[in-house]
């Protein structure tokens, strides 16, 4: 059920806040030994928080627009006094004095907070298994992962853990595991929501978005998780529109470009373009034109994202150093030994990892070489967005090369990891906003996502056409069985 038919009965008194809480607490105990969504189950302040909406409600006092409704938080979004680790044994103990701007709009808007959600650690990986606590599985088969790196959130809302959740997208981690575990997953523009709070990854890409079960239920929570942040310099100041009253107006007459580039892939599963271009075919039927364009540089953006998002994540993360926060080793002889062994330790191989790589590409001689020459290849693919956008309104491609894969099916090779992130890229290096929706099921019964790239600032454009899509194709009446998807 979505968020506007819970907000209907909690308001006619159908259904009450601490049930819609005690439901999903439920459910949590249920399928979380298969699933593992969860790293922290706040319970006790659900319950609470719950509590106090139905008392509100009962004083007869007007509930605001997510009252009662539960949701989890990928942990790596800073909740005051709730552990906050983004998966790492570096953070472990963390406990934040501060709440993300994100977060807390959600709490004013009375959404209750059921519990932090898994992710690969400092949300590096397509899959959770760089977690240190143990990856989350997916619920439609848990042979396979849920996608990353906000995987624990994407399965989550796919096993009914949560109403909604929130997650972070830096080249990916949102829409990737959304198309993973058959849930909607929306990247807003960058700067359109605020990141204060959300702990750094790649400053000039990461941005945090809802995931869903339907493309309206995105718009609620961007409503109230957009908009300008004094707080965070990069939040752009533009007006917030009214996104659900977007959703309503007809596609009809609407230009959908499809990038050749994406669809001439090697790596694409044949399943996953037939069906993606029956998708497209659906919104021919909704009265859209289709046209083919053409991304040139699009194929660059694997290369160009591997060489930015390193560099800036290994400045962000040089602040962890056993001195101000985190992890600090137990005995060292001097301090650079302390701050060595501390982040020896403390990080995972696949943050380290990034942190070689990119203080590489920083480093005084490969600066030009390497950074500079990927923000330069950067703009060029920004400029090709840029062309596109003059003749279609929404840009139209798969989410993923495949389906969900087998863990440790890239255990051997970062590389084949990486390439998988090929079609999602481009939006983060362009800023653009981008949703994935399911649009089928293959052979095997797992979910195929559909992504719609939309130009800076057309959230609403992204959204009306998302939903325009699932309302017609209903995807999900036709799924497969899966035990853990309810
Ligand atoms: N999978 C990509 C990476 O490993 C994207 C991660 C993300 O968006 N946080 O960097």
């Amino acid at each position: 059920m979505g968020i506007a038919a819970w907000r209907e009965q909690l308001r006619k008194g159908e259904v009450s806040a601490r049930e819609l809480t005690d439901q999903h607490l439920a459910r949590i105990t249920a399928v979380e030994p298969e699933v593992h969504a969860y790293l922290e189950i706040t319970a006790e302040r659900a319950r609470a928080d719950a509590d106090r909406i139905d008392a509100a409600r009962a004083a007869g006092d007007a509930l605001p627009a997510l009252a009662g409704i539960p949701l989890a938080i990928k942990d790596n979004l800073c909740t005051q006094g709730i552990r906050t680790t983004c998966s790492s044994r570096m953070l472990e103990h963390f406990v934040p004095p501060y709440e993300s701007t994100v977060t807390e709009r959600l709490w004013q808007a009375g959404a209750v907070l059921l519990g932090k959600t898994n992710l690969d650690e400092f949300a590096m990986g397509s899959s959770t298994e760089t977690s240190a606590f143990g990856p989350s599985r997916n619920p439609w088969n848990p042979e396979r992962v849920p996608g990353g790196s906000s995987g624990g959130s994407a399965a989550a809302v796919a096993a009914g853990e949560c109403v909604a959740a929130l997650g972070s997208d830096t080249g990916g981690s949102i829409r990737q595991p959304a198309a993973f575990c058959g849930v909607v997953g929306f990247k807003p523009t960058y700067g359109r929501v605020s990141r204060w709070g959300l702990v750094a990854f790649a400053s000039s890409l990461d941005q945090v978005g809802p995931f869903t079960s339907s493309v309206a239920d995105t718009a609620e929570l961007l409503q109230v998780i957009a908009g300008e942040d004094p707080r965070d310099s990069t939040c752009l100041k533009a007006p917030v529109p009214d996104y659900g009253a977007a959703l309503q107006q007809p596609v009809r007459g609407l230009r959908v470009g499809l990038i050749k580039e994406c669809f001439e892939q090697q790596g694409l599963d044949p399943q996953i373009k037939a069906t993606v271009m029956a998708a497209a075919g659906q919104l021919e039927a909704l009265g859209c034109e289709l046209v083919e364009v053409s991304c040139p540089r699009f194929n660059a953006g694997i290369a160009t994202y591997y060489v930015i998002a390193p560099s800036e994540a290994s400045a962000n993360l040089a602040r962890y150093d056993g001195v101000k926060y985190g992890y600090r080793t137990s005995d060292a002889a001097s301090l650079a030994e302390m701050t060595a062994r501390s982040r020896s330790e403390g990080f995972g191989d696949e943050v380290k990892r990034r942190i070689l790589i990119g203080t590489y590409a920083l480093s005084a001689g490969y600066v030009d070489a390497y950074y500079k020459k990927a923000q330069q290849v950067r703009t060029l693919i920004r400029r090709d967005f840029d062309a596109a956008f003059s003749g279609v309104d929404v840009l139209l491609t798969p989410t993923t090369p495949t389906t969900a894969f087998a863990f440790g099916a890239h255990a051997e090779d970062p590389l084949a990891m990486y390439l998988a992130d090929l079609l999602t890229i481009p939006a983060n290096l362009a800023g653009l906003p981008a949703i994935s929706v399911p649009c089928g099921f293959d052979p095997q019964g797992l979910p195929i996502g559909l992504q719609l790239i939309g130009n800076v600032l057309a959230e609403e454009r992204v959204l009306q056409v998302a939903h325009q899509y699932e309302q017609a194709a209903q995807v999900l009446k036709q799924r497969p069985d899966a035990a853990l998807v309810p």
